[in-house]
């Protein structure tokens, strides 16, 4: 065909999946024209079908319906994993990845790189509670060694190298900070988290407070902008210098919750407040557990996209966010080997906003 590159990206619906769906389709990217198969379980969601991705409903967990759905994909170039089942269970996420590589490998006779995406837990451990490991010291830098407790993320490595050297293929290793994009379907999206929680505090007409501990609120963290997080995926894939490496992935910058905060307060109307001198971190999870309605609610009333609250948001996920401290990467050996890439957090954070408003995801 016309096509320069083919590229399959599993968990298209996904916070970077469907950045990298709309990157691999601009005119000048990287190894382009691109042809794009995206994968995931649901029906293909409206505003991805505009996108022009050749879209597969698969769960690929299922290693009967991943074999009937991904025999025929025989002319992949490229696999961009970008994709977990939702939970650190090591066991699921392996056979995940493992069908995809054993229905695609031997039918892609052009297939060239597997690009995998993993992320900053790497250095740190893993979310379950209890795991009791010391997390390295920051800034964390790609040759630090696996930390000694279970992480679906060591896994997935280990099926990527053993199936790249099988069979002579190229490799990525991609370890994003916290990424910002626009995704309605992310399990872990803290844009759309902190949007919703501020829409339902203008709702409800409190001011918007900051629950997560006084340390979190101080200290400087990292973001990765989605779409850079794809255009990183794509440049390991087509630059020759780049291969067969981890990389680290964030904007470059750093920022504080307490800097998010002002903008959100600015974005969504609200009086800002922030955190409170002596408070404890209260739980976001918690203050948001009954809002289900109220988000029902909202969402009638702005016609918005329906979405219900809980896949939406993610509110777990800023309670763990906002516990966090000192989680810096470095983006030295990237630049190192070529990638010039970066982000304003800021910009990028209210450019998801912006983005996430326009596809009437959030009011
Ligand atoms: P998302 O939760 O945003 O997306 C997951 C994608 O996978 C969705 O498209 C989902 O679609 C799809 N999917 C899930 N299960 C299946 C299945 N059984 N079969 C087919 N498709 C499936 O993923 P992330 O980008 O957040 O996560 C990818 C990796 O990045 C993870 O290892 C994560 O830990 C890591 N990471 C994430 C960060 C973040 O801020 N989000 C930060 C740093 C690292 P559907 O539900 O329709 O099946």
């Amino acid at each position: 065909g016309s096509y320069e590159s083919v590229a399959l990206v599993v968990g298209v619906t996904g916070i970077v999946g469907s950045s990298l769906a709309q990157v691999l389709k601009l005119p000048g990217t990287p190894g382009g024209p691109w042809k794009v198969y995206g994968i995931a379980r649901r029906p293909c969601p409206g505003w991805l079908a505009k996108f022009g991705v050749e879209y597969i409903q698969c769960d690929v967990s299922n290693t009967e319906e991943a074999k009937t759905k991904l025999s025929p994909l025989n002319d992949v170039t490229h696999i961009f994993y970008v994709s977990w089942i939702g939970s650190e269970d090591c066991e699921t996420n392996a056979v995940m990845f493992q069908n995809i590589l054993d229905n695609v490998i031997p039918v892609a006779k052009n297939l060239k790189h597997i690009s995998l995406q993993t992320g900053s837990k790497h250095y740190f451990g893993v979310f379950e509670e209890g795991s009791g490991v010391e997390p390295h010291d920051s800034p964390f830098t790609e040759d630090l060694p696996r930390l000694n407790v279970p992480n679906f993320y060591h896994d997935l490595e280990d099926i990527l190298y053993e199936e790249t050297s099988k069979h002579g293929l190229t490799w990525c290793v991609q370890r994003p900070a916290l990424i910002f994009g626009f995704s309605p379907c992310s399990l872990m999206n803290i844009v759309s988290t902190l949007s919703i929680y501020a829409t339902i505090c203008k709702h409800e007409k409190k001011p918007l407070v900051y629950p997560g501990s006084k340390a979190s609120w101080n200290c400087y963290v990292d973001g990765a902008d989605a779409d850079l997080a794809a255009e990183h995926h794509i440049w390991a894939a087509v630059d020759p210098k780049a291969k067969n490496q981890v990389f680290n992935c964030k904007n470059g910058d750093v920022f504080k919750w307490k800097h998010v905060w002002k903008l959100l307060a600015d974005e969504f109307e609200l009086e800002m407040v922030g955190y409170i001198e002596g408070n404890e971190q209260v739980s976001m999870a918690e203050l948001m557990k009954d809002k289900d309605a109220v988000w029902d609610e909202i969402v009638k009333t702005h016609k918005l996209e329906a979405t219900k609250l809980k896949e939406i948001a993610a509110f777990w996920f800023a309670d763990i966010a906002f516990s966090c401290v000192d989680l810096v990467m470095s983006m030295t050996k990237s630049r190192e080997y070529g990638f010039l890439g970066f982000r304003d957090s800021m910009k990028s954070f209210k450019s998801c906003i912006h983005k996430m408003r326009s596809y009437k995801f959030i009011p």
